[in-house]
């Protein structure tokens, strides 16, 4: 009964936020993080508990209103291409990303992207390529002919503050080699496993040929951010629709305008 009246408390304000925002002219570039697109299920013993899984149907509504209200996916090469002037930004800029590296990005995520025109960046976790459940370099190749930018999550997905700095190195050095070796083009970017980061590690990307890094810090982007330390806005599994979605995107830019920091959500 009470979780029935806090889950309804939680519609009500969700609801009330969406039915009464004007949406607010964006402060950033908004970086969406998803992980799976599938038709899994998503309940759970904790109700509380956040699903990485989007299901199609809620994925293909968040394209449909992206497109309604005039968003253009990017790539992060398109975004850094802009920050240097060689390029000029579509009007409303937006980028989709996807971590760890699911088949599901290419069998269902893959084509409803398509169906729109969208571009999308894939944050691949180089041991677990070819792996049940995971893309292959076959895939891999596919989604990079077709609009999809490569990036790395690493070697071995282990979050890179709790190794000493030689292994740090090695994950995200062998990592990007590991791709371009495979005929992945050159990869400048990076999502830090469990989205764990600290103060050594911009460097770090940058001797190793990084240009831009994601976090799971919540927020917008604009030129003056960090490129190594890029905030995103998650996209679990949206218990309340596509209302749910909205709001996460409406929360994120509306907090960039006002300049408020948000804190990191818990992210795989
Ligand atoms: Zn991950």
């Amino acid at each position: 009964m009470l979780k029935s009246l806090g889950l309804a408390a939680l519609a009500a304000v969700i609801l009330a936020l969406g039915c009464l925002c004007v949406m607010p002219v964006p402060e950033g570039v908004p970086v969406l993080e998803y992980h799976m697109v599938n038709s899994g299920e998503v309940s759970g013993d904790d109700p509380n508990a956040v699903t990485y899984i989007v299901q199609p149907e809620d994925f293909r509504a968040q394209m449909d209103y992206l497109d309604k209200e005039g968003y253009t996916t990017i790539t992060m090469l398109e975004f850094m291409k802009a920050k240097k002037g060689k390029l000029e930004l579509p009007e409303k800029p937006i980028i989709l990303t996807f971590d760890d590296g699911y088949k599901d990005n290419f069998t269902q995520a893959l084509p409803i992207l398509e169906e729109h025109g969208m571009k999308a960046v894939v944050y691949m976790v180089t041991n677990d390529i070819g792996l049940p459940g995971y893309l292959t370099w076959d895939d891999l190749r596919n989604m990079q002919n077709r609009g999809i930018e490569i990036g790395s999550h690493t070697a071995n997905h282990i979050p890179l503050t709790t190794l000493p700095p030689e292994e740090r190195e090695e994950e995200v050095k062998l990592s990007k080699l590991i791709l371009e070796w495979n005929g992945i083009h050159t990869v400048f970017s990076l999502s830090y496993p469990n989205g764990a980061y600290d103060d050594s590690l911009p460097e770090l990307l940058r001797r190793n040929e990084y240009l831009t890094a994601v976090t799971g810090d919540a927020g917008l982007n604009t030129f003056q951010t960090n490129p190594y330390l890029m905030q995103r806005v998650n996209i679990p599994h949206p218990r309340f629709g596509l209302l749910e979605f909205r709001y996460r995107l409406w929360k994120a830019e509306i907090f960039a305008k006002l300049h408020i920091f948000q804190h990191k959500e818990k992210t795989l």
